[in-house]
């Protein structure tokens, strides 16, 4: 197989942890976006107890930058060849309900959350086109289709994922290139570890599957859409929560 390159923001992070051994199991080339300095230790030492210690990298960037971006896809290209695959997952949540909310947390949550997926995907996609192959996945959310309480800033961003999605998936259909999002319920990751336990019981008492998700199940829908067999598959944004929501 030729050697593909998968690039995963966030990837250092919970969901994009298993998304990273997932893709390095299905023998990409597996490259982690990480922000804050050190993150990036404990995947490595996960990708290498794993045996995939020769096939991965990792990279700094803040994804809300948008040449820090260029740098990077620049960085990557010059040492490991072109994207081919990009999961945007970076993400960050500043809950407060709206008349409590600053406008700092808005713009931080809009800026790492959506703006990202545009200063990300905007310096992969030319080349993807050119090379008539590449898959993007957008990891949306859950809240972004149902709402939910104390987060208007990462309910709009989520949406706005969603929406990215479509109108990329449009443009770039005829050119081998496919658009999806992953819209994860409630996943057992740092994030969602960060809540008090009473509100994490609550919110699994209300999913039909009896459990959170795992990192695994959101990276299962993500290594199957990066792959030949979802070639069909573009501009969806599918629903892994347990049946905790379902909109279709
Ligand atoms: P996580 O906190 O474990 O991982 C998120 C990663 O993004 C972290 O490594 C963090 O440092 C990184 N990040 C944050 N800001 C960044 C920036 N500016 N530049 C680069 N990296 C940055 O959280 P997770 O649960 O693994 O979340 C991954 C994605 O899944 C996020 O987009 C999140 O919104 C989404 N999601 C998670 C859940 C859940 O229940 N955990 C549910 C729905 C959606």
């Amino acid at each position: 197989m030729t050697k593909k390159i998968a690039l995963i923001t966030g990837g250092v992070g919970g969901i994009g942890t298993a998304i990273s051994l997932a893709l390095a199991e299905d023998g990409y080339f597996v490259i982690a976006n990480y922000l804050v300095p050190g993150s990036n230790t404990a995947w490595i030492q996960a990708m290498q107890a794993a045996g995939y210690g020769e096939r991965c990298a990792a990279c700094h960037a803040d994804v809300s930058d948008f040449a820090a971006c260029g740098a990077m896809i620049e960085a990557i290209t010059a040492q490991h060849g072109a994207v081919d695959v990009l999961v945007n997952c970076a993400g960050i949540t500043r809950d407060a309900s709206f008349r409590k909310m600053t406008l700092e947390q808005w713009r931080a949550v809009m800026s790492t959350n959506l703006d990202s997926a545009f200063n990300v995907t905007k310096h992969v996609i030319e080349g993807m086109v050119a090379r008539r192959f590449g898959r993007i996945v957008n990891i949306s959310s859950v809240n972004g289709s149902k709402g939910a309480f104390g987060q208007t800033n990462y309910a709009a961003a989520k949406a706005g994922i969603v929406g990215f999605t479509k109108a990329l998936a449009l443009e770039v259909a005829n050119k081998g290139v496919t658009v999806n999002a992953v819209a994860p319920g409630f996943i057992d990751t740092p994030m969602t570890q960060a809540m008090p336990q009473d509100k994490r019981d609550e919110i699994v008492t209300a999913i039909p599957a009896a459990r959170m998700g795992m990192p695994q199940d959101i990276a299962n829908a993500v290594r199957f859409l990066v792959s030949e067999r979802a070639a069909y598959i573009t501009g969806t944004n599918l629903a892994v929560n347990g049946g905790a929501h379902m909109y279709q």
